[in-house]
């Protein structure tokens, strides 16, 4: 799409999700100007996408080295025992130095209020706030931003930009879809024992589903819409990458990726995609205009599909996805370890299969650039024809690369790998 009129462009935050300091990294290299984390024991994700005071305080560090602010998440529906939790945990908060706490739940932020009056509080997306008055409730109750329901659209979201603009508000604009009305759904924990009210969703709502009669076992119908299954209860990804203009427009000041479980491959991606586009954005609003090659970029991650969400809907059901798989081309090869400018070469971390001759890809921030495989040595200086998962190996290159930056493979494929 092509920007012909005049358009208002404030820049705005770029939010990335850091389940763990790697993550923090890979965000800040790519492009982030904002991450936000998991509070151990305070935070609406499982413990894998979490971190410890310490980490926490360490990751805070890194990125306000680089101007990077962090986001601390304790968005948990907090129970009487919660609470008790919380009073030990938010008093040690003071001194790590973030920049805001993500709050879900009323009783949290009355507590976080009274122990840290000084901490900037963003209300959760998961809090399901969908119009002026309530933003202005949540004003009043010392909320400086509002990460807007998933459900609005942009039409509304401006609304309550133009009504209340003391307020800041945040958006989400790419990642996955939840069915369940601002993520409050109990049908993982009803499963399998993993709450999505607790951050451990297992994502069952795109399993695929047959209806049994009570006595006919063996006779169960498959729920189709077509052929392959029924979708739904199955939703693609949110991509808002082409909507950019109308999103800032609207009066957004940040915009929010989802996916702290995701990996460092996927953040990277988002990052640096959402970045460039950004960029060009605010450089040149008036002669802006989609690169395909963003879209492309995106693809290269594992996804469902994308779809545009709620953006421009009044009410939907988000569209299916006729895939059941994820669609996945790409996966992650390994990790810049060190860049040997003596002998022209990368170390390596190996995250999966290579076989010699593999055409790989570095990311760089700014650009990919092709390594060949055809040259892989071991710490020993052995020629290797193959390296696993696990391995380090150095393989040649020319420029430069910064410690983090990812390497990735084509694998063609599409498959349940998360990535
Ligand atoms: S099971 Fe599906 S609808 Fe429910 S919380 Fe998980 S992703 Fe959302």
């Amino acid at each position: 799409m092509t920007v012909t009129k005049k358009i208002n462009i404030k820049k705005p935050e770029l939010l990335i999700p850091a389940g763990n300091l790697e993550k923090l990294h890979t965000a800040v290299l790519y492009g982030a100007d904002a991450v936000y984390i998991g509070i151990a024991g305070l935070s609406l994700r499982a413990q894998s996408a979490e971190m410890s005071l310490a980490d926490l305080a360490d990751g805070v560090r890194k990125a306000h080295a680089r101007n990077v602010k962090v986001y601390g998440a304790a968005n948990t529906f907090a129970r009487n025992a919660d609470l008790e939790q919380a009073r030990q945990i938010i008093p040690e908060l003071t001194g790590i130095g973030l920049d805001a706490l993500i709050v879900s739940d009323p009783g949290m932020i009355k507590l976080i209020r009274s122990i840290v009056p000084q901490l900037p509080i963003h209300l959760s997306t998961q809090a399901n706030t969908t119009n002026a008055e309530a933003v202005r409730f949540w004003r009043d109750q010392g909320v400086r931003r509002i990460v807007l329901a998933r459900e609005l659209n942009l039409k509304e979201i401006g609304e309550i930009a133009a009504a209340v603009p003391e307020v800041e508000l945040e958006l989400f604009v790419h990642g996955a879809m939840c069915m369940a009305y601002s993520g409050r759904c109990y049908l993982s924990a009803f499963f399998n024992r993993r709450s999505a009210n607790q951050g451990d969703c297992s994502q069952p709502c795109r399993w695929e589903y047959r209806l049994q009669e009570a006595t006919r076992p063996a006779e169960p119908l498959l729920l189709e819409e077509d052929e392959r299954y029924s979708y739904l209860l199955s939703s693609k990804d949110l991509c808002l990458i082409e909507h950019l203009p109308e999103i800032i427009s609207s009066g957004v000041v940040s915009l929010k990726i989802e996916g702290r479980m995701k990996s460092s491959y996927y953040v990277a991606m988002v990052t640096r995609t959402y970045r460039q586009a950004l960029d060009s954005l605010s450089q040149n609003p008036e002669g802006y205009h989609n690169n395909p090659q963003w879209m492309e970029e995106l693809n290269k991650i594992s996804n469902r599909g994308y779809t545009t969400g709620f953006a421009f809907a009044a009410e939907k059901i988000n569209a299916t996805n006729p895939d059941i798989k994820h669609i996945q081309t790409h996966e992650p090869a390994g990790t810049v370890l060190e860049y040997d400018a003596s002998q022209k070469r990368i170390l390596l971390d190996v995250r999966n299969h290579l076989a010699a001759g593999d055409e790989l890809e570095l990311l760089l921030p700014q650009e990919t650039v092709k390594i060949h495989t055809g040259t892989m040595i071991d710490l020993n200086g052995d020629n290797l024809s193959a390296a696993h998962g696990g391995n380090r190996i150095y393989l040649p290159l020319d420029g430069e690369a910064p410690v983090g930056a990812l390497v990735r493979k084509q694998v063609n494929c599409s498959g349940n790998h998360s990535l």
